[in-house]
């Protein structure tokens, strides 16, 4: 009798062993594989692109001790997929509070010389066409044909190189252009997005352009983990959420105005030279860690960094932005069946049906309000 309690105390105790082991083993390696490098010195896409989880997926699959933890990670990894780029947010049931028309949003399109005919041009013949009185584009070089589609470039001064400070450079004069227009919402895309303006009204009309807002998506799956310089030799470590600005993101006039302090005249450098981060980071560190304003996640913004794939056509409309590149080394586009062909139209922006436009009575003459006829219940 004695024995054979002893036996079955002794086989517990190795039971209970192995099993605190397999935990050690499965929390230390799922670490490894989504752990972020503390500080990044380049652009915020090659963070994206160092820990992909899915590389790590593929490659912890081949080792048998990692399997397990890999099939975790795989789990998580789909799921968040789906709710990234699902379609309806869950912003559904918030019912309007502000009445705004398209000229109350400064649309800023970041660009560079190089891409004005290769990326600008599709814009110019798409979404821009449309809304050029909001829309304004920075860019870093003279372009009489882009001049003459609209009177609203802006010739920034800044670097053409893809380097974090011409980046930052960038959004540095954006933000200061929109706090000189007056307008409410300041919303910054990249020059391979598409935007649903009327959507976007919707969206931002749900919210109070006094009250302190931050809405986009991020690229990440973890707030980012970065260090923040407070003096000449001393560093402090900092996690906050950023909206990916290939996504785009909006702020608030409320919230941009309280940024002043960190990101007007040559402030908004000196921040980002304070994290060593690029451009939509440093929004982000500005309201998340240094105001401790949240970012709301909004799944209507797309970048390329997910699989635009997932977007079903009937709901293209309902999305706030949209893009189109590359995304784990694949051509990564909307599907969009139109008048052209993949050839003619990869990026399938120029296959996106135009939007309706309102119908005014005859002979209506007066300031053009953006009547929204998008389904509030997809939101
Ligand atoms: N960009 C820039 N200067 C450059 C390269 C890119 O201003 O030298 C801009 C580009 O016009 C775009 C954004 O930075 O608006 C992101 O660039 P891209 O889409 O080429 O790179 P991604 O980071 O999305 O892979
Ligand atoms: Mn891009």
């Amino acid at each position: 009798m004695l024995r054979n309690c002893g036996r079955k105390l002794l086989l517990s105790l190795v039971g209970a062993t192995l099993t605190c082991l397999l935990v050690l083993m499965v929390d230390q390696q799922t670490k490894q594989l989504v752990e972020l490098p503390a500080e990044a010195e380049d652009s915020q896409r090659q963070l994206q692109a160092e820990p992909s989880p899915v590389k790590a997926v593929q490659d912890a699959s081949v080792k048998g001790a990692q399997t397990f933890s890999a099939y975790i990670n795989k789990l998580t990894r789909v799921r968040r997929d789906v709710e990234q780029v699902g379609t309806p947010s869950l912003e559904g049931s918030k019912p309007p509070v502000e009445d705004i028309a398209a000229d109350d949003v400064f649309i800023a399109v970041k660009t560079t010389k190089k891409f004005h005919r290769s990326r600008m041009d599709l814009l110019m013949d798409t979404w821009i066409s449309r809304n050029k009185e909001q829309t304004y584009i920075f860019t870093d070089g003279e372009d009489e044909e882009l001049q003459q589609k609209t009177e609203n470039v802006i010739s920034t001064n800044c670097s053409a190189a893809h380097s974090r400070q011409a980046l930052s450079c960038k959004m540095a004069v954006e933000y200061d252009k929109f706090i000189e227009s007056n307008k409410k919402w300041f919303c910054h895309v990249d020059d391979d997005n598409y935007v649903n303006v009327k959507t976007l009204i919707k969206l931002l009309s749900r919210y109070s352009h006094t009250n302190d807002i931050y809405i986009g998506k991020p690229s990440l799956d973890r707030p980012i983990q970065a260090t923040e310089r407070i003096s000449e030799s001393k560093m402090r470590p900092v996690n906050f959420w950023f909206a990916t600005g290939g996504a785009g993101f909006c702020i608030s006039r409320g919230l941009a105005l309280k940024m002043s302090p960190w990101a007007s005249g040559g402030h908004f450098m000196n921040t980002a030279e304070k994290i060593r981060l690029p451009d939509d980071c440093t929004i982000g560190y500005i309201i998340e860690s240094v105001l401790g304003v949240k970012l709301i996640r909004n799944n209507l913004f797309h970048s390329h960094l997910e699989n635009l794939h997932q977007v079903p056509q009937s709901e293209i409309h309902n999305q706030v932005t949209l893009s189109y590149g590359m995304f784990e080394n694949k051509r990564n586009a909307i599907l969009m069946k139109g008048a052209f062909s993949v050839e003619e139209d990869p990026s399938r922006f120029r296959s996106i049906p135009r939007p309706k436009f309102p119908r005014y009575p005859k002979g209506y003459v007066g300031p053009v309000r953006v009547t929204l006829d998008v389904n509030v219940a997809d939101f």
